[in-house]
């Protein structure tokens, strides 16, 4: 690799990307791996992966690994599969612990030049021990840059004096590592949240130490939890992981975390990654934070569920019933599980729903027959006389039918809405619908009855007039 170097001739790339000319975008995703793959570290590659696909450029995925103690190869592995979990890929790969020979290079040389110098000061962890430090020679001057979301933004680095940039020659600390692989790694964009805005001129002053030439910035406003706190790198609850862990689709949680703070022009809410390449322009994302909403996020995952295929769906729902159903031990039935895949498609937002359906007992019925109280059998108001003698009609023209119109509610409701338009349709629907089900809401006794189907249906009939 060679060094992307300061040159005063060449004219500085055009502060946003579309005018970059001849000159390739290399963007980067610089996470660090002490905690699994929360939502702000998709966040940050969505954007770099909008900006670098929209300009024909090249992603760096660069592990930032050089905390020894919190950084673990487990969390790595979870940035690594959560992103491409959720449709992201990369060109090139780094890893930090990696490069140490680099970074003690790059100091010794920093040294011999004068431009940074080795300070002896004491342990601040273990008093009485030695450092040998590494400092920067601070020239102190007024720094400004270009952010391309925010403008320019200028420091006074006085303040910062000869700020240390090596714990010891052998072991390069946060800022440097990433100037020195920022400026191998030729990246032109540094994307990134505003929570590193100052850490910015330390690392210009840097750049400047190693004569390298600065890319552009785009800082972007952090976005908060919905109680408008920050949302925390290392709290499960925001990690990709445990949004996929509850059944959330890849697409969904992509689109809306790659629209929160950020518009794209045609105004459409549902985009495609591919789509969201096409629309993206950095000027466009918003200069305020966003809140993170989950239930704008289920919003997305109701949308991406209406558009599933529906043999997909109900293969998934399967799956889903299946496991819940077993967790509550009841009898599961596949030709019961395919038959409620309508009933689940209308009722969830998102994979876990199912779990909230079938676990508060909302679907028992489908899976056994239900305790009924007696008591609860007619519609108020009317008498347990008048409901036997509807349950006792109705099971005569359901059972008297040829057995087909079980497989569809319509036929069932055909079989008998005459006599119910006739008799007050609450009197005896109520009884069938509480018959069949044993709860005071459910779905209609027709499509009960069709899920069920014959067998069950007109046993539940039964049980319930016996019970009058
Ligand atoms: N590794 C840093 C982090 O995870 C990001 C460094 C950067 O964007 O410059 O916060």
């Amino acid at each position: 690799m060679t060094w992307h170097k300061k040159s005063s001739t060449r004219p500085r790339p055009a502060s946003n990307g579309m005018n970059l000319g001849m000159n390739e975008v290399r963007v980067r995703f610089p996470p660090s791996p002490t905690g699994y793959c929360h939502v702000g570290t998709a966040r940050m590659a969505i954007l770099n992966y909008l900006f670098a696909r929209k300009h024909k450029g090249t992603i760096v995925f660069r592990s930032e690994d050089t905390d020894r103690e919190r950084s673990k190869g487990e969390y790595e592995a979870d940035i690594i599969d959560s992103l491409h979990w959720i449709g992201l890929d990369w060109d090139e790969f780094y890893r930090q612990s990696e490069r140490t020979e680099i970074y003690s290079h790059e100091l010794d040389r920093l040294v011999s030049e004068k431009s940074a110098y080795i300070s002896e000061e004491e342990s601040k962890k273990e008093p009485g021990k030695m450092l040998h430090v590494v400092r920067l020679k601070n020239p102190g001057t007024l720094i400004t840059f270009t952010d391309l979301i925010r403008g320019d933004i200028t420091f006074d680095t006085r303040e910062l004096g000869d700020f240390v940039i090596a714990r010891s020659l052998s072991e390069a600390l946060y800022h440097f590592a990433v100037v020195v692989d920022d400026a191998l790694m030729r990246i032109t964009h540094v994307i990134r949240g505003d929570d590193h805005i100052s850490n910015t001129p330390r690392q210009i002053l840097i750049q400047e130490a190693l004569g390298v030439e600065r890319p552009l910035y785009a800082h972007y406003p952090l976005h908060l939890g919905s109680d408008r706190a920050k949302l925390s790198k290392r709290t499960g609850d925001v990690s990709v992981r445990s949004y996929r862990e509850a059944g959330f689709l890849p697409q969904a949680l992509l689109n809306y975390v790659a629209t929160l703070g950020w518009t794209p022009p045609s105004g459409k809410e549902i985009l495609s990654l591919g789509e969201m390449v096409q629309e993206f322009d950095i000027s466009d994302v918003h200069k305020s934070g966003a809140v993170f909403d989950i239930e704008k996020l289920r919003w997305f995952n109701r949308q991406y569920l209406l558009q599933m295929p529906r043999e997909e769906f109900e293969a998934t729902a399967q799956v889903e019933l299946e496991k819940y159903v077993a967790a509550r031990k009841l009898l599961w039935d596949p030709e019961i599980g395919r038959k409620l895949a309508p009933i689940v498609h209308e009722r969830i937002s998102v994979w876990s729903d199912v779990g909230s359906l079938v676990t508060n007992g909302e679907f028992d019925y489908f899976f056994s027959d239900p305790t009924l109280v007696s008591a609860k059998i007619p519609e108020k108001g009317s008498g347990a006389g008048e409901a036997r003698r509807h349950l006792t009609t109705l099971h005569d023209k359901l059972s008297a039918a040829e057995p087909e119109i079980f497989s569809l509610p319509e036929r069932l409701k055909d079989a008998v809405w005459e006599y119910a338009t006739h008799e007050g349709r609450g009197k005896v629907l109520w009884p069938l619908r509480y018959a069949l089900s044993g709860k005071e809401r459910s779905p209609d006794p027709f499509v009960i009855a069709s899920v069920i189907g014959r067998d069950a249906a007109l046993r539940r009939i039964d049980a319930a007039i016996a019970a009058l």
